[in-house]
């Protein structure tokens, strides 16, 4: 167990359950419990980075690897009218778990700004 254990780390380690669509070495995909599109999906990465403000240059490889799999996974889930990548960070950004996670959201048209 890490010092920034989250529900994720629990998803990550299967001791609670999750809609999973995606996993590979370094990161894991599992469908939101509140969707707020038809498709919307959570892409983590398995290190427990708590923020991407957090995130260092030692990161560098990691964070490209979760945007090139944040778009197969989109694709995967028939994606191909478009999707949105949202990563909220810190209070203001409304994030509400601590571990770094990708929100990928599609199947209806998105309106912009965001709240
Ligand atoms: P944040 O607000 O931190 O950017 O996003 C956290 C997301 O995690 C929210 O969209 C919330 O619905 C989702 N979430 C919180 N707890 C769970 C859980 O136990 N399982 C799943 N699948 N999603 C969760």
């Amino acid at each position: 167990m890490s010092d920034n254990d989250t529900i994720f780390s629990k998803i990550i380690r299967r001791e609670i359950p999750a809609d999973i669509v995606y996993e590979d070495d370094l990161c894991l995909a599992f469908r939101d419990v509140q969707p707020q599109a038809p498709v919307h999906v959570l892409l983590i990465p398995k290190k427990p980075i708590p923020k991407l403000a957090d995130a260092s240059p030692a990161d560098h490889a990691l964070l490209g690897h979760l945007l090139l799999k944040a778009k197969q996974v989109a694709a995967d889930l028939g994606l191909e009218q478009g999707f949105r990548l949202v990563i909220n960070n810190g209070e203001d950004g409304g994030q509400t778990v601590y571990h770094l996670h990708l929100h990928i959201l599609g199947g209806r048209s998105l309106s912009w700004p965001p709240g």
